[in-house]
């Protein structure tokens, strides 16, 4: 299958680029500058332009930023959307987040049924922010469910602004499908915390995807004192979640469906501690002992998961957390701060 796929200069879609090639499709991906198109063409010396391109699409919140990306001979059959800012630092939400998220995935939506008809499948990297209401922090979760942000918190603090972007893109995203009827049906897929290994471009651990920041926090000592609280206890390895996304590509059941695609839950004091045994010569910068305590599970309990779907649908199976964090430390050693 030709696919395109939108972003792959980031953490996960370099992931989703690497399983569509390993599953013998043929890929253009669109990043922000041609610095980074090259990056990419760089790690696939062996592959031809005709497997493997980019094209240019500097800003995804522009209006009609995709119309020309979605052209290609031969034609493209199927499109993933993974690019959308993922970080908590915005000071403008409405700017930062949520039209990049909203008129990337709606403008490419559009881009897709004007100008390419032969698409029968888009995939769209949606999250589990989309799906957990934070005012019920042990319920258990499945696509059946979602969150609850209004536009009125949408504009209130980066988290809110991110919840909302990924819900609000989400919900867009269907009701686009629904109302025009378009050439290709939509599957959805909603990671929770996405951990593992970084196999795109990075320049230095400074600049390290979000997701993965807690991780590279530990290795280097940040959480020493006292190891920071988790948030929602709720992973999934991006290796499996590209597999999820090249499976929703190929798989007609995935049609009309979202997946919830979770691993299993975490703590940060659970990855200290895998760090700690797996990495020997880091131990000296991990908590230890009470340490540890402030990134342990919650009293109360957590979020709960069913990710039946995703693996009855898909056929996904999950790898442990272990692996994820031994991958990724692996991934992040050789760079420096
Ligand atoms: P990254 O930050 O590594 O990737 C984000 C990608 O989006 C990058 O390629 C980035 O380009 C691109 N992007 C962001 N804003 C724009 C813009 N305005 N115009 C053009 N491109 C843009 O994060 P992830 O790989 O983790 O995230 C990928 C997707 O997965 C996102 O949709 C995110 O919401 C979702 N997700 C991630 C989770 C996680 O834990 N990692 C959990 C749940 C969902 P550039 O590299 O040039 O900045």
């Amino acid at each position: 299958t030709r696919v395109l796929l939108t972003g792959g200069s980031g953490f996960i879609a370099a992931h989703v680029l690497e399983t569509l090639l390993q599953r013998g499709h043929s890929v253009v991906t669109t990043v922000r500058s041609s610095q980074k198109g090259q990056h990419i063409l760089d790690a696939h010396p062996d592959l031809s332009r005709a497997t493997l391109d980019y094209a240019v699409v500097d800003d995804i919140a522009r209006s009609n930023a995709f119309d020309t990306a979605v052209i290609s001979e031969p034609p493209f059959e199927a499109v993933v959307h993974c690019a959308s800012p993922y970080h908590f630092k915005s000071k403008d939400n409405q700017k930062e987040l949520l039209d990049p998220a909203i008129n990337g995935t709606v403008g490419l939506l559009q881009a897709i049924y004007k100008n390419a008809p032969s698409v029968k499948r888009v995939v769209v990297t949606s999250s589990s922010a989309a799906i957990l209401d934070q005012s019920q922090p042990t319920k258990v979760y499945s696509e059946a469910d979602w969150c609850p942000v209004t536009q009125e918190q949408a504009l209130i603090g980066p988290a809110n602004g991110y919840r909302a972007s990924k819900t609000f893109a989400e919900r867009a995203a269907w009701k686009f499908v629904e109302d025009e009827k378009p050439n290709f049906t939509l599957s959805v897929c909603n990671p929770p915390l996405v951990l593992g290994p970084v196999v795109h471009h990075l320049e230095s651990l400074g600049l390290v995807n979000t997701s993965n920041q807690r991780i590279r926090d530990l290795m280097s000592g940040a959480g020493k004192k006292s190891c920071p609280p988790t948030g929602n206890h709720l992973f999934v390895d991006v290796r499996d979640l590209a597999l999820g996304h090249v499976l929703a590509v190929e798989k007609p059941e995935a049609a009309g469906k979202r997946f919830f695609m979770v691993g299993g839950k975490f703590s940060n004091k659970e990855i200290a501690e895998i760090i700690g045994e797996e990495f020997p010569e880091l131990q000296d910068r991990l908590p230890v002992g009470d340490a540890l305590k402030p990134g342990d599970y919650p009293a109360q309990g957590s979020y709960g998961f069913d990710n039946t779907r995703s693996k009855e649908v898909l056929g996904l199976n999950y790898r442990p957390l272990k692996d994820s964090i031994v991958d990724a430390v692996k991934s992040l050693q050789h760079l420096s701060v």
